[in-house]
């Protein structure tokens, strides 16, 4: 993968690289006569399988037991798992470089993904929800109760080995290669008890520089000294808001009274992160113990992707409740 390769200055954070050119081959590009290319229409037009109306998985608590050989098992809390499915599957169908993403490296969520983008929702898929989530948690007379912080499932359970931020130690003595990978990035909340969601680009700096400085200065092999440390960014990242949330901190920076719920509209469309431009997809809201994504398609259409809506299916966000405050303790966006 190319941005492996990268060589970038740790120290650096704000120095700029050239983008790497992506070999995604998307669909050749016809451009409209009235139109000037814009980054935006080149991603619309990039989309792999763009589709309007995606499914939508429902919430085990809605739905009948699974059946993994010949148990039957009845599925319980399962919105922390769909929130973060749902964001993948828009993201797959969105953006063309997350498509390949998902295609080329494989695991079980993707494969899941692209089950569910494929033939939609089915006994087959839920059952299957039902084999991966049954390592999260015990089952108890027929009962897998999959309530869990939707952080912590990302990196203990269903992504721990792709990153959000990797970083690599090469040592230049031994040639010994450590590389660490983070699921997950825990944000610096400092930036966003100061400006809300106007400092969100600031807190992301903050944090990689953190879990870069924090990464030892020395081979784990040889100890020696002589290592050269790059971090380069994943294909997605997950942002841990969950520190901004919490009055205490926020107090004992004198910040007691700022704002711990945002809107829709505050939320950045982009990011500038490890050099690279990342699109926001996704906000995973939580409400009464619930979670469920608010996703931005490359339409610029917020939808939510709710497993417990009665409808069962995704709706649209009107543009007063996209002004609405909400609880947002994760956000998850991709490299474009
Ligand atoms: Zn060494
Ligand atoms: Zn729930």
């Amino acid at each position: 993968m190319s941005f492996l390769n990268e060589n970038e200055n740790w120290r650096g954070l704000t120095k700029k690289t050239e983008l790497i050119q992506s070999n995604v081959q998307g669909r050749p590009k016809k451009r409209g006569k009235y139109l000037t290319p814009c980054p935006d229409i080149q991603i619309i037009r990039q989309r792999p399988k763009f589709s309007l109306n995606l499914p939508l998985l429902v919430n085990g608590n809605s739905l009948g037991p699974a059946k993994i050989g010949k148990q039957f098992i009845a599925v319980r809390n399962t919105c922390a798992f769909d929130s973060i499915v749902q964001s993948m599957l828009t993201a797959y169908h969105d953006f063309a470089t997350y498509y390949q993403h998902i295609t080329e490296s494989k695991n079980a969520i993707h494969d899941f993904v692209e089950a569910l983008s494929k033939s939609g929702v089915s006994s087959k898929l839920y059952n299957e929800r039902c084999v991966i989530l049954k390592h999260t948690s015990e089952i108890k007379n027929g009962v897998l109760d999959c309530e869990i912080n939707v952080a912590t499932l990302i990196e203990l359970h269903i992504l721990p080995n792709t990153p959000s931020l990797e970083i690599k130690i090469n040592c230049n003595d031994c040639q010994y290669e450590k590389i660490s990978i983070i699921p997950v990035l825990e944000l610096n909340p400092d930036p966003i008890f100061k400006e809300a969601m106007r400092g969100l680009q600031e807190a992301v700096c903050k944090s990689v520089e953190h879990y870069v400085s924090k990464t030892r200065n020395e081979c784990c092999f040889c100890k020696g000294t002589n290592i050269t440390k790059t971090f380069a960014g994943g294909s997605h990242i997950f942002l841990n808001l969950e520190a901004a949330e919490i009055g205490l901190l926020a107090a004992r920076r004198g910040l007691a009274n700022c704002r711990k719920q945002f809107t829709l509209s505050e939320i950045p469309g982009n990011l500038n992160y490890c050099d690279r431009q990342y699109k926001m997809v996704s906000a995973i809201i939580f409400v009464a113990g619930h979670y469920y994504a608010c996703i931005k398609r490359a339409t610029g259409r917020w939808e939510e992707h709710n497993d417990l809506c009665s409808s069962q299916k995704v709706m649209t966000i009107t543009k007063r409740d996209v002004l609405k405050q909400r609880r947002t303790p994760l956000l998850f966006y991709v490299r474009i």
